[in-house]
């Protein structure tokens, strides 16, 4: 039977197709050099007057400063000439987003706030633990995809972020924890998450081309096994994000049946279950060693039965995915339409999972108290009153009849 919820059309672009960029040109007219290639680096120095072979070696020098010492001021760039600084501050910044606010979580959390030039904000969480610290990062200011369960998806305001917004994120958290120059061990920043506001794959060139930036080794050196991508099914972009980016992949699956999935997470109607472990299956790069993640949020008598957790291991088994699955207890949010399952269920179902041989550890929320966790990211500025949520409801409870 069609009804209004599944004629519900899917918003954003689905088979992103490489476009050029132009450079960003802030108000000030100078080009941000955080986020460009070292080609992009040298052709706006060459833009600028310099000789192909000084921009190479200016573009070399430059792209050290910036990301292995984390240098934003260019009189401090003891090896080019001091006569080229001005020439330099005329033309170029190294930036940071605008910080809004800082916050800290009762359990060492961090989360800011930040702003784009434009005047978009987006969040970035720093989550420490004992053994690692994990930056989760956003790749879009909200998001199109209004999954059910998730703050983000509720945010009305969509863009998507630059490579610099994005890489602006790791170079501001190594800011943040006093982490330069950028050493090989003993860093608090570990590992990166793109797991902030946004469908990163909704997102690929630009989020591709800031991955590779964070990745290389002469900078930021974050080695691509300690980052993650996590996607909510963005089928034909998967096997391209296995060959172009080569991080670890993360699936938002969440439900185990057509019915529940296509409420839960919308994209569903559009890729299905079975295609998209199919798209995981071959997914470039997946062995045992590096399994993929399935990530499961665990919402009260929705997706939390003991036979959702035998049709999950059914269906890993079934397209013999070498996985892991991380069940996210839910995180409320004000207006949310779901409750987070007991913690029964959620033992229930972890060790359905477990006794399969499929590692399930529950997740433990970080940052509630300042609405870090996951699916509770959503910019001050859009935060709804009450009684605009409740027309909100109202209006959908109407659509669906
Ligand atoms: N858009 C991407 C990445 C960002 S979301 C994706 O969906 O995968 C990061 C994770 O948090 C996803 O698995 C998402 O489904 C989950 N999540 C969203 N809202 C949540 C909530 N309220 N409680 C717990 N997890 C949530
Ligand atoms: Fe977007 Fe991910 Fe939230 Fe779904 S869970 S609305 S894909 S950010």
């Amino acid at each position: 039977m069609q009804t209004a919820a599944n004629l519900m059309p899917i918003p954003g672009h689905v088979d992103p197709v490489p476009v050029p960029r132009a450079m960003p040109v802030r108000e000030d007219g100078k080009i941000d050099l955080v986020g460009l290639t070292r080609e992009q680096i040298k052709a706006a120095l060459e833009a600028g007057g310099l000789e192909p072979k000084q921009a190479k070696l200016r573009a070399k020098q430059l792209w050290h400063w910036i990301y292995h010492r984390g240098a934003t001021d260019f009189t401090t760039m003891t090896d080019i000439a001091k006569v080229q600084h001005p020439w330099l501050a005329e033309r170029f910044v190294v930036a940071r987003p605008e910080v809004v606010t800082a916050q800290v979580s009762t359990d060492g959390t961090r989360k800011w706030l930040l702003r784009s030039p434009d005047g978009h904000d987006f969040e970035m969480v720093f989550i420490p633990d004992a053994d690692r610290g994990t930056l989760c990062v956003s790749s879009q200011v909200g998001c199109t995809l209004n999954c059910r369960f998730c703050f983000t998806g509720t945010m009305r305001l969509v863009r998507n972020l630059t490579p610099g917004e994005i890489v602006g994120q790791v170079m501001l958290a190594r800011d943040a924890l006093g982490e330069w120059p950028s050493q090989p061990e003993g860093r608090m920043l570990t590992n990166i998450v793109m797991m902030g506001m946004g469908e990163p794959l909704y997102n690929f060139d630009a989020v591709r081309d800031a991955l590779k930036i964070v990745m290389d080794g002469d900078g930021l050196g974050l080695s691509r096994r300690r980052i993650t991508l996590s996607t909510s099914g963005v089928v034909p972009m998967i096997a391209r994000a296995g060959e172009e980016i080569g991080v670890n992949l993360a699936v938002s699956l969440h439900a185990v049946t057509k019915e529940v999935r296509d409420e839960i997470v919308p994209l569903n109607r559009k890729y299905g279950i079975d295609e998209l472990l199919a798209a995981c299956a071959a997914y470039p790069g997946a062995n045992n060693a590096r399994r993929i993640t399935f990530e499961y949020v665990m919402l009260k008598d929705k997706n939390d039965s003991a036979e959702d957790a035998h049709e999950l291991v059914r269906l890993l088994r079934h397209y013999k995915l070498p996985a892991k699955v991380n069940l996210i207890p839910f995180n409320p949010w004000p207006g949310a339409d779901y409750e987070c399952s007991t913690p029964e269920r959620i033992r229930a179902f972890s060790n359905i999972v477990f006794e399969a041989g499929i590692s399930a550890p529950v997740r433990t929320p970080r940052g509630r108290d300042i609405m870090a966790a996951c699916g509770q990211l959503k910019s001050a500025a859009e935060k709804k009153s009450r009684a605009e949520l409740d027309r909100l409801a109202d209006e959908k409870q109407a659509a669906l009849g």
